[in-house]
């Protein structure tokens, strides 16, 4: 080990999910010395998943998502203070914290997610706009969700589609508006996108595609949202999910390199020594993708852990191939690898039938792939077809895009 127990706490910035395994894995791993868990948010780390989907239609508490059971912190001499970091001196290694107070840290890890994007629009900020990524945010659409009322969800991206589908799935009328041609199709390209469409159609969500909210009206709430073409959709709320942006303190001292988050290698290792950062927050080198940030549950997951571990001296890079996934009605979608771009979408199954497994090639190369309903989860089921197109893809597989669709070929065995 490269930090001693005596050497000054660990300090763990941000008690989300990366921050929570974070913690967990350095007690788990042997460290001894003081960990110091500092976050804003009120509660435990827990995984945000059920928050548009079981816990918002009221079908799951958040215990099963806890990172630990709650005792587990006092249990294994953990210190969490309520409180924020407003700013961090890289050089004199401290923190400042929100309470005013300062606190010296021996390494650093910044796990501060992201905070959500806010629509600057004419009334926008009318009460019954609402925003999610907190409990307090969700159970205030939650109480908005009573059934026959209206709902205007802007943007399509995962979170709108989610609560779209939830609304729905609660009796509520949802309507909503996205810029692109269909939901999802910057993320999934366009042919997933028209399938994404047209599953939300067919349980009467209406769709404005290539539109953007314009303007709120409402005396004392908000009844309409405002579409550029001039459409006026009478609402009883609404819901934006347009996107976050990486939370971030200010940085003093040593200099850290901050573009579209913390910057950091393969380690988790921020630009100034001591400091680590991982999950939503950290834009970090990953030995298949390049340099990326990825706002997933499995990468806060495992990521949070890698750092811990490099924090606590290992030498071993992040290497995880990144998957999400996302329930919408009865459908699952499952993803794995990262293709921001690519040339060629090659299908196996059914587009039409909504059930498929979608291949991303970029120069042959194989990318990501989708499953529609089909593959399996990469993670519970390491035999399935997605965990063969996770393998294929970190082994930076060229399968022929003949081979890929043909149904009689065993993806496993285009793994080498
Ligand atoms: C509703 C919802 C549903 C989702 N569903 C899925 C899904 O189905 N599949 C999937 O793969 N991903 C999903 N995600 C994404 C996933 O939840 C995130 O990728 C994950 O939460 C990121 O974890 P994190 O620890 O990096 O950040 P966060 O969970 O955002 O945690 C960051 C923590 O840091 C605290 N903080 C921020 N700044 C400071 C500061 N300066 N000082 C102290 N504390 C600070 C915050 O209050 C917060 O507690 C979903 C997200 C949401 C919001």
């Amino acid at each position: 080990m490269t930090v001693s127990d005596a050497g000054g706490p660990m300090v763990i910035v941000g008690g989300g999910l990366a921050g929570g395994n974070a913690t967990a894995t350095l007690r788990e791993e042997g460290f001894g010395g003081r960990v110091v868990l500092i976050s804003r948010e009120p509660g435990i780390p827990f995984g945000r998943p059920p928050m548009s989907k079981t816990y918002l239609r009221s079908q799951e508490d958040l215990d099963g998502w806890y990172v630990r059971p709650a005792g587990w912190y006092q249990e294994h001499d953990v210190e969490r203070l309520g409180d924020g970091v407003v700013a961090v001196d890289a050089a004199l290694h401290t923190v400042t914290l929100d309470s005013g107070g300062e606190l010296e840290y021996q390494k650093l890890l910044i796990a501060t997610g992201g905070r959500n994007r806010r629509l600057r629009v004419a009334g926008a900020e009318l009460p019954g706009i609402h925003y999610l990524r907190t409990v307090a945010e969700c159970d205030a659409i939650k109480r908005e969700a009573v059934a026959d009322r209206r709902a205007v969800i802007v943007g399509m991206g995962f979170i709108g589609c989610e609560v779209a589908a939830s609304l729905t799935q609660l009796g509520v009328q949802v309507t909503t508006v996205f810029p692109g041609p269909a939901p999802l199709e910057k993320v999934l390209g366009a042919e997933v996108g028209a399938a994404i469409a047209a599953i939300h159609r067919a349980n009467g969500v209406e769709l404005c595609a290539e539109e953007q909210i314009v303007a709120f009206e409402g005396s004392d709430r908000v009844q309409a949202a405002v579409t550029a073409s001039g459409k006026r959709i009478a609402c009883d709320f609404a819901v934006a999910g347009i996107g976050i942006e990486p939370e971030l303190p200010t940085f003093e001292g040593s200099p850290v390199t901050l573009t579209n988050g913390v910057l950091v290698d393969e380690l988790c290792r921020a630009s100034a020594p001591d400091i680590y950062a991982a999950g939503d927050v950290a834009n970090h080198l990953h030995p298949v993708f390049g340099r990326v940030r990825v706002e997933h549950y499995n990468n806060a997951e495992k990521q949070g852990r890698a750092a811990a571990r490099s924090m606590l001296g290992s030498t071993t890079p992040y290497d995880y191939i990144h998957s999400f996934w996302s329930d919408q009605y009865e459908h699952k979608l499952e993803y794995v690898g990262h293709a921001a771009t690519w040339d060629e979408f090659v299908v196996r199954g059914s587009l039409q039938e909504r059930r498929l497994i979608g291949f991303y090639l970029q120069d042959g190369l194989m990318r990501a792939a989708v499953g529609l309903d089909r593959g399996g989860d990469p993670e519970a089921d390491l035999d399935s077809e997605m965990a063969a197109c996770a393998r294929l893809v970190a082994q930076r597989a060229r399968p022929a895009p003949g081979r890929l669709a043909d149904e009689h070929v065993d993806l496993w065995s285009l793994a080498t």
